[in-house]
């Protein structure tokens, strides 16, 4: 039934791209519409664990995307004032078919969408979305008016279709800011994704683009209130003032910093609603669902939403039925990886004292005698593969 619907995709970000990709695949007639005058993505990296690489290689992209992307080897903790490994993830020890790429987000978006391109999808870039109904009317800042079959709404963070499912829900700010910025590899950074830990901060980083360069993430507990969003610029002296106590490394990765975005981490409730019940709207990635940075799962669930979304479409007979298999899959999944995201701001943040040193031992002692024990902790994440349909597996993630 999903062969020749008329499917309108709002955002061309990772989420709208992938799902653009594994409709057009089925044989939907996609249109993409994106606020954007081109497709691109901000200067930052991201990481795509196995449960996301998984969906690129179903879509036929991972290959090109991995020929731009770090392998990473390991996940390592540190203590951020001695600059000590608490503990390691060793990520060569999964399964060769799962992959754990460092990927710059303009070269995955690049990919996504000369895929998407070559699948027949035509991308319309200068369509803002000023108004959505829930009835899958779309306004557009243009003054046009637009409707198709069914619309599926990756429009983000701040997503116009989300409200109009849902209403409004203000978002609370956690009492963190984040710091985002890339950085020329000064210290021969390896091909780890490294979590410094101190108290009420901590900083990850990891190279990307052959390992020239490092992105870098560093989150602080802080009382005022900042922004949320991505572009506000900050003074770097700011981000190294944060740091200072941090190890030697960490000081020469900031002093290469030129340019630092700082932005204010909201909590957001998963949306109640991701359908409107007729089958004529479905919500989709962070429009959905945003989530904290700290399990860096928000691009792997807009992939894994992606594909059980055009899954749903093609096995069920009516739209609102795969529309409502769509939700009723996604939302446990995605609500159990919020909330690992969550807990881990505490973990990473322990100030100086007893519980700080019990926690760090706890971890070290874990790494060492039992280092599978560490990484299969992650199965029901990283081995979660929607592209079988597989079960998801027991566990938590309480380290990264
Ligand atoms: C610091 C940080 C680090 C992160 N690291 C990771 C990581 O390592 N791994 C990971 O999986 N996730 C990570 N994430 C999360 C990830 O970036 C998001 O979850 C992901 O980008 C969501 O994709 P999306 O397509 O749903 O939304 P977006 O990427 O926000 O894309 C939305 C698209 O819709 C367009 N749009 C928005 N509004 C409109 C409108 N009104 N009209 C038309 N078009 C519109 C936008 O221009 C954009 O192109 C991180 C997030 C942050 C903040």
């Amino acid at each position: 039934m999903i062969l020749g619907q008329k499917i309108t995709v709002l955002g061309a970000g990772i989420g709208g791209l992938s799902a653009a990709l594994a409709l057009a695949q089925r044989g939907a007639q996609v249109t993409v519409l994106e606020q954007a005058e081109a497709i691109t993505e901000v200067g930052a990296g991201i990481q795509v664990s196995p449960n996301g690489a998984r969906v690129l290689e179903a879509l036929g992209v991972a290959d090109r995307l991995a020929a731009r992307s770090v392998t990473g080897r390991a996940v390592v903790l540190r203590d951020g004032l001695s600059g000590q490994d608490v503990a390691k993830l060793d990520l060569t020890q999964l399964p060769a078919h799962q992959r754990y790429l460092f990927v710059h987000r303009a070269d995955i978006v690049d990919v996504l969408a000369d895929a998407v391109r070559a699948a027949g999808v035509t991308i319309k870039l200068l369509q803002k979305v000023v108004d959505a109904q829930a009835d899958g009317t779309v306004h557009l800042a243009t003054g046009a008016q637009h409707k198709a079959d069914l619309v599926v709404a990756a429009d983000g963070l701040h997503s116009r279709m989300r409200p109009a499912l849902n209403g409004t829900a203000e978002p609370f700010f956690t009492g963190q800011v984040a710091w985002r910025c890339l950085v020329p590899n000064v210290i021969g950074h390896p091909m780890h994704a490294r979590v410094h830990m101190g108290p009420g901060r901590h900083l990850v980083s990891y190279p990307l683009r052959d390992g020239k360069m490092v992105n870098i993430v560093a989150v602080e507990e802080r009382k005022l209130w900042a922004e949320e969003g991505w572009f506000h610029e900050d003074d770097p002296q700011n981000l190294k003032a944060a740091f200072a106590e941090f190890d030697p490394e960490v000081h020469l990765l900031l002093n290469a910093t030129e340019k630092v975005f700082l932005w204010g981490l909201y909590r957001h409730p998963v949306a109640t609603r991701w359908t409107d019940g007729q089958g004529r709207v479905a919500l989709l990635g962070d429009a959905a669902h945003p989530t904290l940075p700290f399990l860096a799962q928000g691009a792997n669930m807009a992939l894994e939403d992606a594909w059980v979304l055009a899954d749903c479409l093609s096995q069920h007979d009516g739209t609102a039925a795969a529309l409502a298999a769509y939700e009723l899959q996604r939302k446990p999944r995605v609500s159990r990886v919020i909330e690992a995201a969550n807990a881990n701001a505490w973990k990473y943040h322990l100030r100086r004292g007893p519980v700080r040193l019990a926690a760090h031992l706890g971890m070290r002692t874990l790494s060492r005698m039992a280092p599978g024990r560490l990484l299969h902790q992650f199965d029901w994440l990283y081995a979660h593969d929607v592209t079988q349909a597989s079960t998801p597996g027991r566990g938590s993630a309480s380290v990264v």
